[in-house]
Order: structure tokens, then sequence, then C-alpha cells
């Protein structure tokens, strides 16, 4: 299975840079349960796109609960919206996308923050 490290760093990293306290998010995450399909993966890929949609969810279902809370992630500064997630390939490594212009994405983990 992937290090849990190896799952939660890129998480971590686009939520920082976003302005949220990743231990907050996952305070509302609450027990996540991960596929046993997903931890036996030896790729990392699938665990982190289920770890970043979960985490998006819990962000957005407590916005008034996450200190400094607003959509998750923050598309091109001036949307509203929160990024999409998605992945091209089965396996493959996720990464947000803005869903009026899908041209503007960037991999998980590699979010420029907002
Ligand atoms: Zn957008």
């Amino acid at each position: 299975m992937p290090e849990p490290a190896a799952v939660f760093a890129p998480i971590d990293h686009d939520l920082r840079v976003c302005g949220l306290v990743p231990g907050a998010v996952y305070a509302q995450l609450g027990t996540l349960e991960l596929d046993p399909e997903l931890v036996a993966d030896p790729e990392p890929g699938p665990a982190v796109k289920s770890l970043a949609f979960h985490t998006q969810a819990a962000v957005l279902e407590n916005l008034q609960a996450i200190k400094g809370g607003r959509p998750w992630p923050v598309c091109q500064g001036k949307h509203p919206h929160p990024m999409s997630l998605a992945s091209d390939a089965e396996g493959g490594w996720p990464y947000w996308y803005c869903p009026k212009n899908p041209s503007y994405r960037f991999a998980v983990g590699q979010h420029p923050g907002g």
C-alpha cells in the first residue's frame, strides 16, 4: 500500500496554499474508510484521488465550521466555484481543473494557491 504520508502530503499542500489548516479540515472529515482496493494498490494515485475527493466534500460541507473555510481548491483567483477533480487514466495521478475552463488544471499536490 502507499505510505500514508505519500497520500496526505499532496492534499496537505493544496490545503495550506489555499489558507486552510489540514488538521482542522481532517477533524471535519472524521473517520475515513478508504476502499481496500485503493489501499492495496501500489500506485498512490487512486488513494490520493479518493482522499482529495473526501477532503473536498468535508470542506464544502463544513465551510462555517472550518477556520478560514472557503470553496476548495480556490479556482483562478476570482472564480467563485471550487476546482473539479479528475484523473485521465485508471490509476493515474489526479488533478484539479476549472469546470469553466478545463485547460486550467493542476496536479493534486501542485496547486499554486490563491
Ligand atoms: Zn474556475
